[in-house]
């Protein structure tokens, strides 16, 4: 296991770029589409999820390939929605400034 949640920033060019990476094998998701969260339904109310690509099978090796699971870019838009932006206005703000990053 890696020694991060998943959460990363990576630092290029002087820059800070939030990014996620497998937490099984460490890779750098590029695709969304490509990576999922799985987590343990015995942990409800409060579950912790594991952040693991698909390119290279994370997802579906044990122990997590029989666990519940939601594709990255689907949960990621799910926390974007409960982060408070409301409006088109306020996405369309925080999206120009993330273009800069
Ligand atoms: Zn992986």
């Amino acid at each position: 296991m890696a020694n991060h949640n998943g959460f990363i920033l990576l630092h290029e060019d002087g820059q800070t770029i939030p990014a996620m990476a497998c937490e099984t094998c460490g890779e750098i998701i590029k695709d969304y589409r490509q990576a999922g969260v799985v987590w343990n339904r015995e942990d409800e109310p409060r579950s912790r999820v594991t952040v693991l690509c698909k390119t290279n099978h994370c997802l579906s090796k044990p122990p997590y390939k029989d666990k519940p699971w939601q594709e990255l870019r689907d949960y990621m838009v799910f926390m974007a929605h409960n982060t408070g932006l409301k409006t088109e206005a306020d996405i369309r703000g925080t999206w120009e400034s993330a273009k800069g990053i």
